[in-house]
């Protein structure tokens, strides 16, 4: 039987879904190999006590049942006024769609906006389920490349020459996979070619608890860009919340209205006692983040350190986000060559470049999600491996 187009192309032209290492490397895992895995966005924590403790309370208090579709009212409530309070714009639970975490939220907004055939904007490097994403909603995405010499900071102009007839953007700040924080002349820029351009921005925030330099500042709080702009957030980050599935998007009522009628479609929600945990894990406050975040901004220090000792390998230093990228091109290996190599001679994974788009090419990722000894060893041998590849290219 012939399945879809639209589900037989979800990757594209790509060979794979960019997750060929990791799924290497997994194999081998299971097969009884150990390897150091700094692939993966997910902690090397599980979610914190006191939240599983009041998701246990909330299934055993009987919250088991179908939960009302936008959200448990009191998680609307919370997420409203955790933006009101982080961003300034006056944000009411009609203003919330509580979703099965950040990725189905993205799923979502841009169904919102997208019509099938429609171009759709994303940001080159991207986090690698992006395009994929456009495509499930029947979108066509557009890349629009952001230079490794600008920081990773997409260029107004670079965006507006692809805009034409475009009906979305996505942009992602704190961003992954570059840890770039987009600076207020780039947020600047980004908002006024879609006023100039009547394009809807979908806003990925999900790193925003995740800053060692400058600020957060979420594009939905510059003037007269709330009614264009779908914020994407979740817990996934935030509080080491990843398998619970608990995310959020943001926008006008009438946006947030009709996402309603796509979950009553599709998910039909999210389960009453994972959102009352979400809830009791945002009444921690922010301790609890700082908490979560800690060993990122630690490890990133560890890495920077350990590549000033040597210059075959060039770090583009995280901004934030649990990630740090590594320039190899000197080695003359491209990123996909390079974490082959590691792998196979060295036992650790990583992330190529290009499983984040073409801007991201001859680079690797590293998650920092490993813990301070393992990830500085790895780094080690990394460089190392690095410093050998180059002289035989040399
Ligand atoms: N957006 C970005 C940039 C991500 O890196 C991730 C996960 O790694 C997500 C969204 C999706 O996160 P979740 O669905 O767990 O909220």
């Amino acid at each position: 039987m012939r399945q879809s187009h639209r589900i037989s192309t979800l990757n594209g032209d790509a060979k794979d879904d960019g997750w060929g290492l990791f799924n290497l490397a997994r194999a081998r895992i299971a097969q009884g190999a150990e390897i150091i895995e700094l692939t993966q966005g997910e902690h090397d924590i599980g979610t914190d006590a006191r939240i599983l403790e009041a998701m246990h309370a909330s299934a055993m208090r009987g919250v088991t049942g179908y939960s009302p579709v936008p959200g448990l009212p009191k998680l609307r409530e919370a997420v409203a006024k955790r933006l009101s309070e982080r961003t300034g714009v006056a944000t009411t639970p009609d203003h919330v769609q509580i979703t099965p975490g950040g990725q189905a939220g993205l799923f979502a907004a841009h169904n919102a906006t997208c019509d099938p055939g429609d171009r759709a904007l994303y940001i080159d490097p991207y986090y690698a389920t992006y395009p994929g994403t456009l495509r499930a909603v029947g979108a066509v995405p557009v890349a629009v490349e952001a230079r490794s010499r600008h920081g990773f900071q997409p260029r107004a102009e670079a965006i507006a020459e692809k805009a034409e007839g475009a009906k979305s953007l996505l942009v992602n700040t704190p961003n992954n996979p570059t840890g770039a924080v987009y600076g207020i002349e780039t947020l600047e820029g980004i908002a006024r070619v879609t006023q100039d351009h009547d394009l809807w921005l979908i806003s990925d925030e999900v790193y925003d608890t995740q800053v060692w330099e400058g600020e957060h500042i979420s594009p939905r709080a510059l003037p007269d860009m709330a009614k264009r702009t779908l914020v994407v957030g979740s817990m996934s980050k935030s509080h080491a919340m990843t398998g619970s599935r608990l995310g959020w998007v943001v926008g006008p009522p009438e946006v947030i209205q009709n996402l309603t009628f796509l979950a009553n479609a599709t998910t039909y929600g999210v389960p009453g006692f994972v959102q009352e945990a979400g809830l009791h894990a945002l009444s921690l406050g922010v301790d609890l983040e700082e908490e979560i975040a800690a060993p990122f901004r630690r490890r990133r220090a560890i890495v920077l350190r350990l590549v000033e000792g040597q210059n075959v390998v060039r770090a583009i230093p995280a901004q934030g986000a649990m990630y740090t990228m590594l320039d190899i091109r000197a080695t003359g290996l491209s990123g996909e060559a390079f974490g082959r190599e590691l792998l196979d001679h060295e036992a650790i994974a990583v992330m190529p470049g290009e499983s984040f788009g073409h801007a991201a090419a001859g680079h690797i990722r590293l998650a920092l999600t490993t813990d301070d000894a393992r990830l500085e060893d790895a780094v080690a041998r990394l460089l190392a491996l690095a410093g050998r590849l180059a002289e035989r290219n040399s």
